[in-house]
């Protein structure tokens, strides 16, 4: 008996470093799932030396081998969703980038996501994401400004950054955060600020959620508006989202352009107004008719790039009908207005709903 007892013990011994590294690979590490949508991170061009490429070339698996240690931080697995520059983003392609994020996130072998894509629109689909995303654990879009095969190219790093946010226990309930260039953005917040630079993104408005460092973060606030778990919004049983469009407002603007999108089937239409969301009077008056005759709720944006559009201003908004986005800008208000209309949401209720999203 006792020399059983002194052989199970040697032989547990024997093979506590196997079941230690075992543990090390298997179950120390976060799962982290990337989502690959195009963009230029995933693009290529004939010289490393040239500004001219073509956004979407390269997949998944080649973008994640170029990731030095990526493989230390996270147990990482990449799936190819779309390979689009992300002009050519679709409602068809959230829909179904959103769906496969639910069912992911929804298991307990996948710990956070991170959804490479095009600068262009990126904004759009992380906002989309942050309000039908059913989830607490982490969701980071990321990017490059800089082609895969150019000199400098920093998308490698911005995707080693955003795995390391995604595989953050810190970064759990922040909803869809945006990071590019060491920077943590909210979804709702972030806006692309400049055509090529590297330092694209800006929250200009509430700042960033945090930074970043070679894989090292930390937060500075929290989001302060409705999204994830909490939001009313949700793709289950979505096909499409109704059509709601924007007017870009400028000096002598033509009263026909809300009449013109009305007639091509605009369910709502968002206006980039002037300064604190203003059009021409005549403009303002179509946009009175436009709800008064066909229904069609028109929403008062900014084309300027920092500011909130605020109620009863220089006129009533009841008097028109109209909404405003406060400090969401138009391509955002879109997408608001959008759920909200998928979701059968009334003028009435569309203030509100603009307060809280
Ligand atoms: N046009 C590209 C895109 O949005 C630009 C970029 O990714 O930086 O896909």
């Amino acid at each position: 008996m006792k020399r059983f007892k002194i052989i199970v013990l040697l032989l547990g011994i024997a093979l506590l470093p196997i079941r230690g590294f075992a543990q090390d690979t298997d179950t120390e590490l976060p799962n982290i799932k990337i989502l690959a949508t195009g963009g230029t991170i995933a693009g290529s061009a004939a010289s490393a030396t040239s500004g001219s490429y073509s956004a979407g070339q390269i997949g998944i698996q080649t973008m994640i081998n170029a990731v030095p240690g990526i493989k230390k931080i996270a147990d990482v697995s990449g799936e190819q969703v779309s390979n689009v520059g992300s002009q050519d983003m679709t409602v068809e392609i959230w829909l179904k980038l959103a769906n496969r994020i639910n069912e992911l996130l929804a298991s307990d072998d996948v710990d956070g996501i991170v959804v490479t894509h095009g600068t262009d629109t990126q904004e759009e689909t992380a906002y989309f994401l942050s309000l039908v995303v059913k989830s607490d654990k982490p969701v980071v879009t990321t990017g490059s400004m800089r082609s895969s095969t150019s000199i400098s190219a920093e998308g490698p790093l911005n995707l080693y950054n955003a795995v390391a946010i995604a595989a953050d226990e810190n970064a759990k309930g922040k909803g869809v955060m945006l990071s590019l260039n060491d920077q943590i953005h909210n979804a709702r917040d972030v806006s692309k600020m400049n055509t090529t630079n590297v330092n694209s993104f800006a929250s200009p408005i509430k700042g960033m959620l945090g930074g970043v460092f070679y894989g090292r973060l930390g937060f500075f606030r929290e989001p302060n508006t409705k999204f994830g778990k909490t939001s009313e919004f949700s793709v289950t049983g979505i096909t499409k989202l109704p059509r709601v469009d924007i007017i870009y407002a400028y000096t002598d603007m033509s009263p026909d352009l809300i009449d013109m999108h009305v007639k091509a089937g605009a369910e709502g239409i968002v206006i980039a107004g002037v300064g604190n969301g203003n059009m021409t009077e005549a403009t303002l008056k179509a946009a009175k008719k436009a709800y008064e005759d066909h229904g069609v709720i028109i929403v008062r944006s900014t084309r300027v790039a920092t500011g909130w559009v605020l109620r009863d201003n220089e006129f009533k908004d009841d008097d028109y009908h109209t909404v405003v986005s406060g400090d969401l800008n138009p391509a955002k208000a879109r997408i608001l207005l959008m759920l909200s209309l998928s979701k059968g949401k009334k003028l009435t209720e569309m203030q509100q709903l603009f307060d809280t999203y």
